[in-house]
Parts: C-alpha cells; sequence; structure tokens
C-alpha cells in the first residue's frame, strides 16, 4: 500500500461543512496513512465567511491535538492555509512563529481587493494574460517568503477556464525553480476537479517541470467536506509516477520529510 497523507481539509473552524470528528473514517476508509486540518487564516482582511476568525486558532489547535490524542489507525496533523500578502511578510512570519504546527499552506487567493475565486465576473473585461502574470508573480513571491511549507493550487487562476493567449511554460519553470531555491513543496490539488475548471491544480501539461526541477509534492483534496477527504487520489498518484515522480513530502513541527511511494 502506498503511503498517502492529506494536509488540505477545512472543518467548521474555516468554511468546511463538517467538525474534524467527521472526516477520521473515510480519511481511514481512503486509505491515507496521515491528513492535516489547515483551516484559512487571512490576517490583514477584514474577516469574511471563509476565514477561520483568528480568536478561534488557539481552540482549533487544541482540538486538533485532542483528536490527534484520541485517534488511533491515523496520524493527524495541524495546519494552517495562510494567504499571502506582499509587504507583510515580516508580521506574518512573526504570528506563525508563536503557532505549534506541523506545516503551513501559503496560498494566493487576493488579487487585489477581490479573490480570484470569487466568481467569473472577475475575470470578464480583463487581459487573461495579465491576469496569470500577477498571479503567478505573487505565487512566486510567496514561496520565496520563507513562511510557508506547502504552496497550495499554484495556478488557481485556471479556476474558471479562462485561458491565456501566450504560452505559459515560462511561467510555469520560474515558479518551478523559485520553490526549488526556495525549499517549498507544491501541491496537486484534486479539488480543482469540482470547480468549472473540472481538472487538478497545477495545469497537468506542466507537472513535468515541477519535475524536472525537483520541488518535493504532496497530493492534497483541499476538501471541505468529510466525502471529499483523498479524492481522485489514485489518479493524481498515477500522473505523478507518469513523470517521474517517486516520492512526496510528509511534515512534522514544520519538518518536511521525503516517503517513497
Ligand atoms: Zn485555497
Ligand atoms: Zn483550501
Amino acid at each position: 500500500m502506498i503511503y498517502k497523507t492529506d494536509y488540505h481539509m477545512h472543518s467548521r473552524y474555516s468554511d468546511g461543512r463538517s467538525i474534524p470528528e467527521d472526516y477520521i473514517a473515510p480519511a481511514i476508509a481512503a486509505g491515507l496513512s496521515e491528513i492535516g486540518f489547515s483551516e484559512h487564516l487571512t490576517l490583514f482582511k477584514d474577516l469574511e465567511d471563509w476565514n477561520m476568525n483568528p480568536v478561534n486558532i488557539s481552540p482549533y489547535i487544541n482540538h486538533i491535538e485532542n483528536l490527534r490524542k484520541n485517534t488511533k489507525n491515523i496520524i493527524i496533523r495541524t495546519g494552517l492555509e495562510v494567504d499571502f500578502f506582499a509587504g507583510k511578510e515580516a508580521e506574518t512570519k512573526e504570528y506563525l512563529s508563536l503557532l505549534p504546527l506541523d506545516y503551513v499552506i501559503g496560498s494566493v487567493h487576493y488579487l487585489g481587493e477581490k479573490t480570484v475565486d470569487v466568481g467569473p465576473e472577475f475575470y470578464e473585461g480583463k487581459s487573461i494574460d495579465r491576469l496569470f502574470e500577477a498571479y503567478f508573480d505573487s505565487v512566486c513571491a510567496a514561496a520565496a517568503s520563507g513562511l510557508f511549507d506547502i504552496i497550495g493550487h499554484c495556478d488557481l487562476i485556471r479556476i474558471y477556464g479562462y485561458k491565456p493567449i501566450s504560452d505559459q511554460e515560462h511561467l510555469y519553470r520560474k515558479l518551478a525553480k523559485t520553490m526549488k531555491t526556495h525549499n517549498v513543496a507544491f501541491e496537486v490539488n484534486t479539488n480543482g476537479r469540482n470547480r468549472p475548471l473540472a481538472d487538478f491544480y497545477p495545469d497537468r501539461k506542466f507537472l513535468h517541470i515541477f519535475r524536472e526541477e525537483n520541488v518535493p509534492v504532496c497530493v492534497n483534496s483541499d476538501a471541505h467536506m468529510p466525502s471529499r477527504v483523498g479524492q481522485y487520489f489514485d489518479e493524481a498518484y498515477e500522473l505523478l509516477r507518469y513523470v517521474g515522480f517517486t516520492e512526496m513530502a510528509v511534515f512534522e513541527n514544520r519538518v518536511r520529510k521525503m516517503v517513497s511511494f
């Protein structure tokens, strides 16, 4: 059996539908060896309904800690999915340094005042090429910030299927090189399959670039409900094997190890 992990899951502490306990049985049934919760934490913006209220950070961490102690047959990790904001690196670093986490996923949801997954109207009347460039610039800055262990859905800008005119290979190449240089993992995020895009992040066409640049990988579901834990993982691992990956990243206390699959 392959050692499988799912480090990207949301419970009711942010915008998931269920309490953390409800994710355990589906994770075991999916053959996972480790799972981790990664609630949305968005500092420096007004609180929105998809974010965890920062006052709940300690109850959340304690909740997952207790769940870990009381659960057999599967390892439970504590993580966060933190929004990256350029210019706020020092404050973010200080905030995260106080928390006992196994890993931090860094994600770019915001371009300006809006999130790129707010709705297709975000894209209307804009240059898709320029949006892709701006999005990748921000993700590169997140990867270079030293704040994160994993970069979440690194090409979320594809979510509604808008396609740039120009070739995007150079954007992926630069991002993969930046991740390698700054020792950050990327994720194959299977939740894109449930979105209008109907495929994984990142674009499978460019997955070989991450292999060529030797960037560590994990496979994550970004589940917002228990039924999606480990969803489409067989296909994701097959895809990774096809482009030449043989190991994946696991995390404990913000230290990464590589495990063969
Ligand atoms: Zn996200
Ligand atoms: Zn997420």
